[in-house]
């Protein structure tokens, strides 16, 4: 039961993540475009030089972007691997920053001490699951213009992830049930996200809490063990 709800919930997050990503894709391909006419029409090497180079690092990123979202598309693997939970993160935010960018709003990814073991044994494609879920409901409840923060932490045994928004902050009674029911405030929410997202992270031996942060909205805290 729980495996057919993670499998709608993931193809629902492809979708939307595919349709984002189409539109991220279509800039760099017109300007693509654009650098093709003028090497076929410039006479002059050294620009055409200057011109490939931009080119290649369109054709580089719109790969990137087309890779990640159909590495998230394939059937998960199931087994546990040791992987890097700061490539993860990435990968989720170059997954969302479209949706972000709609509403004019950024992830901002920030690390204590880059140079720690950050490795996590994970079923990454579930994890990111987990975060995309819960860091597109921190955009969703943004306001435009603001900054959604990702910010890892490490403390002794474990790794700290916080993701904080700007947004009206999270219900009572949302938290009140959260993990026993679907709730959705939204219009074609589904109200898969929070729970899915806490199965998957006590399946990694994790914790998830979700609070009111004073100051902001809402604050997501994330404890997943370290690979020593
Ligand atoms: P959905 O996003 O489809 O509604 P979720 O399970 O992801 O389902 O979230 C359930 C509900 O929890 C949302 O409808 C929303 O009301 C609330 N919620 C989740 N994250 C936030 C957040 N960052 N800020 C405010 N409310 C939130
Ligand atoms: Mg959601």
């Amino acid at each position: 039961y729980r495996e057919s709800i993670e499998e709608m919930d993931r193809l629902l997050v492809v979708g939307e993540l595919a349709a984002g990503l189409a539109h991220e894709i279509r800039n760099p391909l017109a300007s693509l475009r654009g650098f093709t006419q003028m090497i076929q029409r410039s006479k002059d090497p050294d620009s055409n030089l200057s011109y490939t180079q931009i080119m290649l690092n369109e054709l580089d990123r719109i790969n990137g972007l087309v890779e990640e979202l159909l590495q998230l598309a394939k059937p998960r693997s199931q087994p546990f691997f040791q992987r890097n939970l700061i490539e993860i993160l990435n990968s989720v935010v170059i997954l969302l920053n479209p949706q972000a960018i709609v509403k004019s709003c950024a992830i901002h990814l920030s690390v204590e001490n880059w140079d720690w073991q950050q490795n996590v044994l994970c079923q990454p494609n579930k994890l990111k699951q987990a975060f995309i879920n819960l860091i597109k409901n921190a955009v969703e409840a943004s306001e435009p213009g603001r900054i959604i923060d990702v910010i890892v932490k490490r403390t002794h045994k474990f790794v700290d992830i916080f993701i904080i928004d700007d947004g009206p902050g999270i219900d009572d009674s949302i938290l009140h049930h959260l993990g026993k029911k679907f709730i959705t405030t939204k219009e074609s929410g589904t109200g898969l996200g929070l729970m899915l997202s806490q199965s998957i992270i006590s399946d990694h031996m994790g914790q998830l809490e979700i609070l009111k942060n004073e100051k902001r909205g809402t604050e997501v805290r994330i404890r997943l063990p370290v690979c020593q």
